[in-house]
């Protein structure tokens, strides 16, 4: 599928330091290697409602990954998933009486055009489910080969054949590995946590005929009035959640590739499951690092389709706020905080915007490669945003109280103005 285009990303002097970024299963920040090549892959939108802040933060957050990597002269390829089909995007066609592909292709434009907004890099391969179901089927196929997933007969309604995926066979089978998977090993969750969650999350713990309640569909076998695919031995259907991410990381990506990264709701069941499906596949970890974005609310309060308070970067964007100034808003918090969108915060990142420009003007001869070498120490620490953007605004406060333009000068005001650019994607 087209991805969107990415601005171009200015080379500054310099690199920046060795990456240090918070990993989920290991509990601790550990240091990036720099090889030289990086990996990403960051878990996409399902298509059926714009891009809300929570979306936008959390691609931020991976963004700010990406540009700290090639800042520090990597090569990064990045690769993002469309869930293109699924439950929520058929029931909400169903709902607004929207042909699901309309839906799904409306939806992605606008997410593309948000990114685009947002100064997001794009993905080099930006995949849709449905495009990658012919990779999707010989994977489910192997599962249940090697005995690490079963077919489920029909009840309650429900058809024969939905395929599921073993979580106890899978542990079992790897488990001379140092390295293996067993359930729990991304998430560190307990069974009664990973059992609410599982249910919270889109799973079916109490589907009759599963071996074991978390273990996660892989294949959804056709049903009336939904849309299938041909599934080889399995039978026409569609694919679970989990294996679209595997399959589709495990095409375009290396194994184990650098960064795995989401929201902190993908944690569990979505990362652990995807994780467990590619080292029964191939017997190699999926990732080396597991790392998630904190979730944003509105006022104090979550922000759910439900309650209605979405805010929508595109809503935002149609009422004529500048984009720059929603990253800037997103970025004065750390990535991996749980945060709340509020109309005073918005209103101190316009306000940020318009000092850092105005400093521009008047940036004092000799002051921007300390402030490039301040910004790089806070991104290298974890991705502190918020202690960069501090710095820059230190740097704007005493360029403004000097306030002699005489003693300004261009390339120092252009080094500034390419380092924001280049490190926080905010365009001056
Ligand atoms: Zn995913």
């Amino acid at each position: 599928m087209k991805s969107w285009i990415s601005r171009p990303v200015p080379q500054l002097p310099g690199s920046m330091p060795a990456l240090r970024l918070f990993d989920t299963t290991k509990g601790r920040v550990v240091t990036l290697g720099a090889t030289g090549e990086q990996s990403m892959y960051v878990c996409g939108i399902t298509p059926y409602d714009a891009t809300h802040m929570g979306h936008a933060a959390s691609y931020v957050a991976f963004d700010l990954l990406n540009r700290a990597w090639r800042d520090g002269r990597q090569q990064v390829s990045y690769v993002q998933n469309v869930t293109d089909v699924d439950d929520p995007l058929l029931e909400r066609a169903t709902a607004t009486g929207v042909d699901w592909r309309d839906l799904a292709a409306s939806q992605i434009e606008l997410f593309q055009t948000d990114m685009e907004a947002l100064n997001v890099l794009a993905p080099d391969h930006y995949v849709g489910a449905v495009e990658a179901v012919p990779l999707i089927v010989p994977a489910i196929e192997q599962l249940v080969e090697r005995g690490l997933a079963y077919r489920v007969a029909g009840s309650d309604g429900e058809p024969d054949g939905d395929v599921y995926y073993d979580v106890e066979a899978a542990g079992k089978h790897s488990a001379e590995a140092t390295d293996a998977w067993t359930l729990g090993a991304i998430s560190g969750l307990s069974d009664a946590e990973m059992l609410e969650l599982f249910a919270e999350r889109g799973g079916d713990p109490g589907r009759a005929g599963k071996r074991q309640a978390l273990d996660p569909l892989l294949w959804r076998v056709a049903r009336a009035g939904e849309p299938s695919w041909p599934g080889g031995d399995l039978g026409e259907g569609r694919p679970g959640w989990h294996i679209e991410c595997t399959v589709i990381a495990q095409q375009y990506l290396p194994a184990p590739f650098t960064v795995q990264g989401g929201g902190s709701d993908l944690i569990f069941p979505h990362h652990e499951m995807g994780a467990g499906h590619a080292y029964s596949l191939s017997g190699v970890p999926l990732a080396q690092h597991f790392a998630h974005a904190g979730m944003v609310g509105l006022d104090g309060e979550k922000m759910s389709k439900s309650k209605g308070n979405l805010v929508l970067v595109s809503r935002l964007r149609a009422a004529g706020e500048e984009p720059a100034a929603i990253r800037l808003a997103i970025l004065a918090h750390h990535y991996r905080s749980d945060w709340s969108w509020t109309e005073a915060g918005f209103a101190e990142a316009k306000e940020r915007l318009r000092t850092w420009r105005a400093a521009l003007a008047v940036a004092p001869a000799g002051s921007a490669a300390g402030l490039v070498s301040r910004m790089r120490a806070e991104l290298s620490n974890d991705l502190n945003a918020p202690g960069a953007v501090a710095a820059v605004d230190e740097w704007a406060r005493t360029a403004l109280a000097d306030g002699r333009a005489a003693a300004a000068d261009a390339s120092d005001a252009a080094l500034v103005s390419d380092a924001v650019n280049a490190l926080l994607g905010v365009d001056l």
